[in-house]
């Protein structure tokens, strides 16, 4: 049996469900928690509940957002005929940091079918709707680049090769395998300033 008081176990028990935390780092931070004489823990934990309660989906690109429809697209300084597609919600906010000024779609997941997850489990019909409606010039597609991102975005070129818009892809400064928060910004911008256009 386990001598470490309950609150500290479960508090540590929920803490490595967490992404990147390791069992050994949550109960270094849960009793950091107990040792901490300052730390606000009601303001910590609504904060959390905060996210959980009031972060929805946007209507327009399916990024995150408080309104029913996010800054971004209610912003009409953006050009919205400059469309880019990202992998999850926090991928916009990385792609900002390269300096795009056009509009987003959120795939939520790329098609992994080793996984089971088909081209009707994301958010590709929504993506062709957006496209042949005529509103959209450009398409940067921005997933990350695994074998399953790349796929898609082959996926995603071939589907609209019909329609006479330009269909890009970030430049390869993007390392092979990494997740796309991982690049500096340096290199962020120089992928989508020489973003290469697909052939079919
Ligand atoms: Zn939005």
């Amino acid at each position: 049996m386990s001598y470490i008081p309950e609150p500290i176990e479960k508090l540590a028990r929920e803490l490595s469900r967490l992404p990147g935390l390791g069992i050994k780092t949550a109960y270094r931070i849960a009793f950091h928690i107990a040792d901490s004489r300052d730390l606000d823990a009601e303001g910590f934990s609504d904060a959390v509940k905060q996210v959980k309660d009031r972060i929805k989906i946007c209507r327009t690109c399916f990024g995150y957002s408080v309104d029913d429809e996010c800054r971004i697209c209610s912003d009409d300084s953006r050009d919205k005929r400059s469309l880019c597609v990202v992998e999850r919600p926090q991928d916009i906010f990385v792609i900002e940091r390269g300096g795009f000024r056009g509009s987003y779609h959120v795939l939520h997941g790329v098609i992994a079918p080793l996984d089971g997850i088909g081209p009707s489990d994301i958010k590709l019909a929504e993506l062709f709707d957006k496209v042949r409606s005529g509103n959209v010039g450009e398409l940067v597609i921005a997933l990350n680049p695994s074998i399953e991102g790349d796929a898609t975005t082959m996926y995603i070129a071939k589907s609209i090769t019909d329609l006479k818009i330009r269909v890009s892809r970030l430049a390869r400064g993007v390392p092979a395998g990494a997740s796309i928060d991982y690049v500096d910004d340096t290199t962020l911008c120089r992928a989508i300033e020489e973003r290469q256009d697909i052939s079919c």
